[in-house]
Formats: C-alpha cells, sequence, structure tokens
C-alpha cells in the first residue's frame, strides 16, 4: 500500500446512511485501514467541508432536494475521484419510486391527507432545502468515476475498492461482492 496517506470523504444525499452502515461492517479491518486512510468531511466525523484536496469521495445516496446538489458539487470539487455507492447513488434506487408521481402528490399525502397526519400543513421554512420535482442519480450532474453496487453493497466491496485504489490499481469486484440488491 501507498506510504502517503489518502484523504477520503463520504456523504449521505437522498440515501438511507445503509451504504454507511455496511462500509462500517468492515468491523476491526478499520483499524488498519485508517493507516493508510484519513477521513475528511463525513458522517462519521464532525468536519463540516470536504477538504479542497480529497483523493476519494464516496457519495451514498441519489439528489432529491437543492442542498443535495449543493453537496454534491462540493465533492466533486474536493475530491480527485467520486464514487457512487449503492444503488440509490447509482440510479436513484427505492426513493426515485417517487419519480411515478408528482412532487404535489408526494407532499399532500405526507402532510395533508397521509393517514395520521395531525395539524396538516405543508412545510415552507425558508431553512429547508427545497425538493427536487423527481429524484436523479448522481451521475446526471456530476462525472462519477467509479460505481460500487448494491443495496447496500458488501462490506467487503469497500474493502476491496479502497484497498484497489490505495494500491494505485483499477478497482474491481469479483463475482461474489458484486452484486445489485
Ligand atoms: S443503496 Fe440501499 S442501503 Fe444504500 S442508501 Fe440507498 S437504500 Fe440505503
Amino acid at each position: 500500500m501507498s506510504t502517503r496517506k489518502i484523504r477520503v470523504a463520504t456523504t449521505s444525499l437522498a440515501g438511507c446512511f445503509g451504504c454507511h452502515m455496511s462500509f462500517l461492517d468492515i468491523d476491526e479491518r478499520i483499524v488498519g485501514l485508517i493507516e493508510h486512510v484519513e477521513f475528511s468531511r463525513s458522517p462519521i466525523n464532525d468536519i463540516k467541508h470536504c477538504h479542497p484536496d480529497c483523493d476519494i469521495g464516496l457519495i451514498e445516496g441519489g439528489l432529491c432536494n437543492a442542498e443535495n446538489v449543493h453537496v454534491l458539487k462540493e465533492f466533486r470539487e474536493s475530491c480527485k475521484i467520486i464514487i457512487a455507492v449503492g444503488a440509490c447513488a447509482i440510479n436513484g434506487g427505492v426513493p426515485a419510486m417517487r419519480n411515478h408521481f408528482t412532487l404535489k402528490e408526494c407532499l399532500e399525502e405526507a402532510y395533508l391527507d397521509g393517514i395520521g397526519v395531525e395539524n396538516p400543513m405543508i412545510p415552507n421554512d425558508v431553512e429547508l432545502p427545497l425538493l427536487l420535482s423527481k429524484v436523479h442519480p448522481i451521475h446526471e450532474v456530476v462525472h462519477v468515476d467509479y460505481y460500487l453496487p448494491g443495496c447496500p453493497p458488501p462490506a467487503d466491496a469497500f474493502m476491496k475498492v479502497l484497498t484497489d485504489l490505495l494500491e494505485g490499481k483499477e478497482p474491481s469486484l469479483p463475482k461474489e461482492i458484486l452484486h445489485f440488491d
């Protein structure tokens, strides 16, 4: 492995954090990993913005609101390599099922007409990011260098991709850890 620590940033956009949980399923192997990796902005620390010179950005989740787009662009500007992690980042995933409905229908179901709704009102505080009319995969907004499939990708797949990159190799996944569910 390289002697220089590589800088990795991670984020969850319209994701469920399941991909991050699967990454953490590398368990004790994280101890060996952090000998070679330092983390920039990530939900696993308190860093608010990407270091301007990150090596790898792991992106979980597609794009469902304006903040997602903003964060994704920051990652693309800061990271040499962007990896779309999981089905949501790759093709929108389960959240993209809302694309079968209008945004108005979704908001009305969630905040006005849905079962159990009390004090019906669609939130409109200026602090809230505006929803996009559709959910998008990240490659529709930025260039993506690699795709790590799965919902979520298995921990072994995270290890294999990161190890390959640390060794300066083109990442490749053996069939047994390459899946799409
Ligand atoms: S790909 Fe699956 S596990 Fe990952 S964020 Fe999407 S729903 Fe969650």
